[in-house]
């Protein structure tokens, strides 16, 4: 039997480590004695020694089955370099590596072999298997075994067949994300159910969460890095071209940024980790290929860009800040048409995928909107519901720092829990919104829960949205729960059986409008998007002046939005204006002189220190149509044929020819215009806008819909804007 001195001994004479971690000690012990052993921690916990120390001590190879052959390999090299024997076994290897590393498992010199799920599952692997002795079997990231994790692998569910062909050999299951669902689904899929179970809480009580609703992120992105002394971090995206195009933008913006994703060749991705970790660049922008395993602990903050597929990614890869304990910013910009677009994703695959992927969206999106601490909320969700103290947060997350609204909700909370229990608990969220709402949809009326008392009760007090929000906030609340076995059925936990027999005040959040009004909410938000006012109505009056020496309407010289634009951003040099929303070289050029000269002075006058992280430079790539349409416009192609060459509708042209003209590019259109519309009409039109108060297409078609057409109006208003403004 081996003692206690003799771990620790082990642990510094190969470690070199004084002191286990956390649970390190127990798990240890646990598989020595040769039981089954379950270990939930979270990334960086130190889950790995948990079975490298054990397979020193133990008779035989331990075999480890582990899913990424980069981590694998990377882990062999970590054993070797601490002295210790360890190899691993994968499709990439020669025949004659193979053989060699096969020969030291069976004559017993090797303490840890590697394998992959796919190599493993192979049956010439069992004959080989039955010649070793193999100590113990280690299933790493066994989050894999399960559908409802966020990284199924289906090979995972076919290992304990395998195990069952050794003789009675340990399994120790190890992963860093697993709701109570996914739990059961790995010691039933392994057979571990008398496995003894090591939790760590997953609190890390460093990093700071913040969502923010995803309206104008780049600005937004490109001043919270510049804002953090850029110091590394990780910008996650979904599309490897939003990769690209996010990387492209940052670095003209400024800040070293390289992409990453699984589309680049190994060598190119290999090669961007190491300039991340060697600090070459600030940031690696990056599907969510990248990061695991990565063990780089300072980086500063992780930004997703888009909405995570599941709490638990979230949660993970928010995991990849902060882990030497000190600074971790995670920043999450949210958009509910993401969540609708990562849905249609999932379209081609099977009916009960698709249904698992959707809950977990589904969840992650409610989170978002939630006014809830979102520490707590996360905490919940990996089952530590009452570990968790009351001020487990202490500020650290957007929603306790400004917390939200709240409301009177005894009454809404009594309808939606009454909804729960008149549908004998056998249904799932947005089924019960439909029975509140009154909504006769197929599944109402065939359950026939439009017969129920409580069927339309909700109607008129709370639109659909807040409705979710507050069952969410129920759940949270403990007054539900989610069924772990039928994912996404909710029913009544006691608490809430209890408010339903004697109900009492309760106040829970107000829903947050996802359209309107969001925009004051966020403190760094209002920050960024307030303009100089004062600096405005200079610019205005500048503005009426120069258009009246020109005899042009003042809009003509620059709209409302350009001006916000200058009285954010300060140009104060030729570039730096063409910088401006709507304002092109052209218009730069003609109107530009005075406006440059007027903010210069009123920068110098009150002493202002202009921000250039607000500037975002954006790059050329998307102007390729532009680019192609103004060639064909050089070459009097009509323009409906430049629709037809191209593949688009006419209707696209015209949107692009009016953004060129409005960002100041002059065009001559009249080739087209000619052909097409009679001189009379022309002149009327353009008069119209000569004296009109805006060039607004709206106000246009109200005066001259009756005579003429909408496309005659749009014509001729892009010739105006161009003859007269550019
Ligand atoms: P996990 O698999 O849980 O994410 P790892 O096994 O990769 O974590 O370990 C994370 C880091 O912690 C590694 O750098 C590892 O060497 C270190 N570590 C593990 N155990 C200890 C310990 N007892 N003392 C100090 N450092 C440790
Ligand atoms: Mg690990
Ligand atoms: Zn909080």
């Amino acid at each position: 039997m081996v003692t206690e001195i003799s771990i620790q001994e082990v642990l510094k004479k190969y470690f070199g480590y004084d002191h286990f971690r956390g649970r390190q000690e127990e798990v240890i012990n646990n598989l020595l004695a040769k039981r089954d052993t379950f270990v939930i921690m979270p990334t960086g916990a130190g889950k790995s020694l948990c079975y490298q120390l054990p397979s020193l001590i133990m008779e035989g190879t331990a075999l480890v089955v582990s899913p990424l052959i980069a981590l694998m390999k990377n882990q062999v090299d970590q054993m070797q370099a601490l002295g210790i024997e360890a190899g691993f076994l994968n499709s990439s290897m020669s025949r004659g590596e193979q053989e060699m590393t096969r020969s030291k498992v069976i004559d017993g010199t090797m303490k840890l072999l590697y394998v992959a799920p796919e190599s493993l599952v192979r049956e010439e692997f069992v004959g080989f298997l039955k010649q070793c002795q193999i100590s113990f079997v280690a299933v790493d990231e066994a989050h894999c075994i399960s559908e409802w994790g966020h990284d199924f692998r289906p090979e995972y569910r076919r290992i304990r067949e395998i195990i069952n062909h050794l003789p009675h050999v340990p399994v120790i299951a190890l992963t860093a994300t697993a709701t109570p669902k996914v739990r059961l689904d790995i010691i039933q899929n392994l057979k571990i159910e008398d496995a003894n179970i090591f939790i760590t809480s997953f609190n890390r009580p460093n990093l700071y969460y913040e969502i923010r609703f995803k309206i104008n992120p780049f600005p937004e992105i490109i001043t919270f890095i510049k804002g953090h002394m850029y110091k590394s971090g990780i910008i996650y995206c979904l599309s490897r071209r939003k990769v690209e195009e996010i990387a492209e933008v940052l670095n003209v913006n400024g800040i070293k940024a390289v992409p990453y994703h699984a589309g680049l060749d190994p060598l190119t991705r290999s090669k961007h980790q190491d300039m991340f970790l060697n600090e070459d660049i600030h940031v690696v922008v990056a599907t969510i290929a990248f990061g695991m395993g990565i063990d780089k602990p300072d980086v500063r903050f992780v930004i997703h860009y888009d909405v995570p597929k599941s709490i638990e990614g979230y949660y993970q890869e928010t995991g990849r800040g902060g882990r030497d304990g000190l600074e971790g910013v995670c920043v999450l910009f949210y958009d509910f048409n993401d969540i609708m677009k990562l849905e249609k994703f999932m379209k081609d695959k099977s009916v009960s995928e698709r249904e698992a992927g959707r809950l977990l969206l589904y969840e992650m999106a409610s989170f978002c909107e939630s006014g809830t601490c979102r520490r707590k909320t996360m905490l919940h969700y990996f089952g530590e519901t009452k570990e968790v103290e009351e001020d487990v947060c202490r500020g650290m997350c957007d929603n306790c720092r400004t917390p939200k609204e709240m409301f009177d909700a005894e009454t809404a909370t009594t309808y939606a829990l009454q909804a729960v229990q008149q549908t004998d608990e056998r249904t799932g969220v947005i089924h019960l919104v439909n029975i509140l709402l009154g909504i006769p949809n197929q599944q109402v009326t065939i359950s026939e829960h439009d017969k129920i008392p409580v069927y339309g009760k909700g109607n008129g007090m709370m639109e659909e949205k807040a409705w979710k929000t507050l069952y969410n906030q129920l759940i949270v609340g403990n007054y539900l729960v989610k069924d772990i076995t039928d994912y996404g059925i909710i029913k009544l936990s006691e608490k809430g059986k209890e408010f339903l027999n004697a109900p009492y005040p309760i106040q829970l959040y107000v829903h947050k409008n996802m359209e309107i009004g969001h925009k004051g909410d966020d403190g760094d938000y209002e920050e960024y998007n307030t303009y100089d006012e004062i600096l405005f109505d200079k610019l205005k009056a500048l503005v009426r002046t120069v258009a009246s020496e020109k005899k042009v309407p003042p809009y003509v010289v620059f709209s409302d939005p350009s001006l916000i634009d200058m009285a954010t951003k300060y140009p104060i040099t030729m570039p730096e204006l063409q910088n401006i929303t709507g304002v092109g070289q052209g218009k730069a050029a003609k109107f530009g002189a005075p406006f440059i000269k007027l903010i210069k002075e009123y920068v110098i006058d009150n002493e202002i220190e202009r921000s250039n992280d607000i500037i975002v430079r954006s790059t050329a790539k998307k102007s390729m149509l532009k680019i192609f349409i103004l060639n064909h416009i050089d070459r009097r192609t009509p323009l409906d044929e430049i629709a037809e060459i191209k593949g688009i509708s006419f209707e696209e042209v015209l949107e692009n020819v009016e953004q060129i003209v409005h960002s100041g590019t002059k065009i001559d259109i009249d080739y087209f215009i000619e052909d097409l519309i009679d001189e009379e009409q022309v002149d009327e039109v353009m008069d119209y806008f000569m004296t009109a108060k805006t060039d607004s297409f709206e106000d246009a078609e109200k005066k001259l819909g009756l005579d003429y057409t909408m496309e005659v109006i749009r014509l001729v208003r892009i010739k105006f804007l161009s003859d007269m403004g550019n």
